[in-house]
């Protein structure tokens, strides 16, 4: 796809020479003149390159946004803030499950409601959270905080493992479901974790893996389908 031609094009010498076949500026003309904007103001290039230092916001979303923030009231700036930094100072990570709190204990490991026998194992924050918006688990759960990658160095001992084998030698948990991506390194996880359990007994199992909802099986691919037959299910609507 042809990028959107950079407004203004580039300067003059940079055109000197001819323009080779099929070249389309933007590369590094781009990366070193589009970006550079021109502010008359210090302090909104400041405010600029703070939001463009957060990742998906480039430096035209980042002025966007500051721009739009100076045509609210102070006091929309000042909330915003005020946010920001009560979100930095206040939140921790709960005791028990290592998920994102604002006590010692997070909001679902407090909830009396849950069920205490089913802990999920997952692997962030995010994982966590796309589980509790399906609304259909009732359990607890645990936060890896990674997986085992040695390619990237992360081996067990930097992961939440350690308090997962102690939650379980408790004795309240019944089960263990490992919600982890089915990738090389979740797979790696996965049967470390379930390793590290069975001398405690307690059941472990795995989400469910297999053809997509909506998904056409002729697309699916061979591991995916081999799977899917080998990890059937008795038939339920
Ligand atoms: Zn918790």
């Amino acid at each position: 796809m042809r990028r959107p031609p950079v407004r203004g094009g580039p300067p003059f010498f940079f055109l000197v020479g001819g323009k080779r076949k099929g070249k389309v500026w933007g590369g590094r003309w781009r990366r070193t003149f589009a970006n550079r904007m021109n502010f008359s103001s210090q302090l909104i290039e400041k405010a600029v390159e703070a939001f463009a230092s957060l990742p998906g916001i480039g430096r035209k979303t980042a002025l966007r946004l500051v721009l739009h923030l100076l045509k609210q009231e102070p006091a929309t700036t000042e909330r915003f803030a005020a946010a920001l930094l009560a979100m930095r100072a206040g939140i921790r990570e709960c005791r028990i499950c290592h998920n994102l709190s604002d006590a010692e204990v997070c909001r679902i490991c407090a909830d009396p409601r849950r069920d205490r026998a089913l802990v999920c194992v997952v692997e962030n924050i995010r994982d966590l959270m796309a589980i509790e918006d399906t609304g259909q688990y009732r359990g607890l759960y645990h936060v890896l905080g990674g997986i085992i990658s040695p390619m990237e160095g992360v081996g067990p001992d930097q992961l939440n493992i350690t308090s997962l084998l102690q939650r379980v030698s408790e004795g309240e948990i019944k089960e263990v479901i490992m919600a982890i991506s089915p990738t090389i390194e979740g797979e790696t996880t996965a049967f470390y974790l379930s390793r590290q359990l069975a001398p405690s007994g307690v059941l472990v199992s795995a989400i469910a893996r297999g053809v997509a909802f909506g998904g056409q099986l002729e697309y699916a691919d061979e591991i995916t389908l081999a799977r899917s037959i080998l990890a059937r299910l008795p038939y339920s609507k």
